[in-house]
């Protein structure tokens, strides 16, 4: 089939600078699916290249968390797609074939699109454009009434749908969220519909509002709070079952393993450690408690369709999650938007 016109995307090229391209509309191969993008949400990847500081993928063409009508389908891709259906893209590639992808952790593929880095040459998931090309596994259908900015929250979500499957959240579990930032209100969403109680930690005062109102059963900020003395007095000296750091600085880690009670679980959600972060801890913690201190990264497969079923059925209500749409046009404004405290997602549309 064949799709005449052309096909606008953006590309960040420098702190700061995003130039727009026109290239022709691809074709898909026949595994492969082309979407017609809608809606496209900011992530903190991209909101670190724009600002600066992550420098490593200039040119980036980036946009991940994506939403879009399907406009054509490869001769065997789809599994009863239709032009004209809604879906939501997982911008993550995966082979399928190395090991990671495997054993089940195609989340860890180790052939994604930053492999094919050229430098000087745009690469990236590219959902910052008026077309996205993926293979049919990246394409998951929505509802034919999901709203598009909704729809692009799928990514987001996914990623925390693994990181509470992982931690184990379970009815009467006594859960903390460190940072109450888009991440951090994404797990209380979840954790809240798992039966579980929620504490957060969060510095900002509007935020901790928010958070409120999104349903935590408490909001401290960790400066004015003892959270340790806090979290004994509310779990009658037990501790947490499950402590989310979604904050990814400073002592949380450490505060985080002393909240935990017996067989609790630390999850490592946040990945913004500078690389070579150490912790301090008492080994003995993991023996007598018997406590798992582990980590959540991106979604696989089917983290990513659960996330999908929960937007279509609109299980989980996200919509106050979305702090500003922009049009394409003025996505120089979306970003310095996306980078205010304030702010949860911001989200593109095309
Ligand atoms: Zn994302
Ligand atoms: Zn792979």
């Amino acid at each position: 089939m064949t799709n005449n016109g052309t096909l606008r995307r953006a590309i960040i090229t420098a702190p700061q600078a995003i130039q727009f391209e026109e290239l022709p509309v691809p074709e898909p191969g026949p595994d492969e699916v082309l979407v017609e993008v809608r809606a496209c949400a900011i992530c903190t990847w991209e909101k670190r290249a724009f600002t600066g500081a992550d420098t490593r993928f200039y040119p980036l063409v980036g946009g991940h968390e994506i939403a879009g009508v399907v406009a054509a389908i490869g001769q065997r891709a789809g599994d009863g797609l239709a032009v004209g259906d809604r879906v939501a893209v997982s911008g993550l590639t995966r082979c399928g074939k190395c090991y990671s992808c495997r054993r089940g952790r195609d989340n860890r593929c180790e052939n994604t699109w930053q492999r094919d880095m050229v430098p000087g040459q745009p690469i990236g998931p590219g959902g910052f454009a008026t077309y996205k090309l993926g293979s049919d596994y990246q394409i998951f259908r929505l509802g034919a009434d999901t709203d598009f900015v909704e729809g692009a929250l799928t990514e987001p979500l996914a990623c925390v749908v693994r990181s509470v499957k992982r931690a184990r959240v379970a009815p009467g579990d006594f859960v903390v969220v460190m940072g109450g930032g888009v991440m951090g209100a994404l797990h209380v969403l979840l954790a809240k519909r798992q039966g579980a109680t929620v504490v957060v930690s969060e510095p900002d005062a509007g935020r901790r509002q928010r958070l409120e109102a999104l349903g935590a059963d408490c909001v401290v900020d960790a400066a004015a709070t003892d959270l340790r003395a806090l979290v004994k007095d509310m779990t009658r000296g037990h501790g947490a079952e499950v402590v989310f750091d979604a904050v990814g600085m400073g002592p949380n880690l450490e505060t985080g393993l002393q909240l935990v009670g017996n067989g609790g679980r630390v999850m490592v959600y946040a990945r913004v450690y500078p690389k070579g972060t150490t912790i301090k801890m008492d080994p003995n913690l993991f023996h007598e408690k018997e406590i798992v201190l582990t980590g959540s990264m991106s979604q696989n497969r089917e983290d990513f369709m659960q996330a999908a079923e929960m937007i279509v059925r609109r299980t989980a209500d996200l919509r106050p999650l979305i702090s500003g749409i922009y049009p394409m046009d003025q996505l120089v404004e979306a970003f310095e938007a996306s980078t205010r405290l304030e702010n949860y997602r911001i989200v593109v549309t095309m």
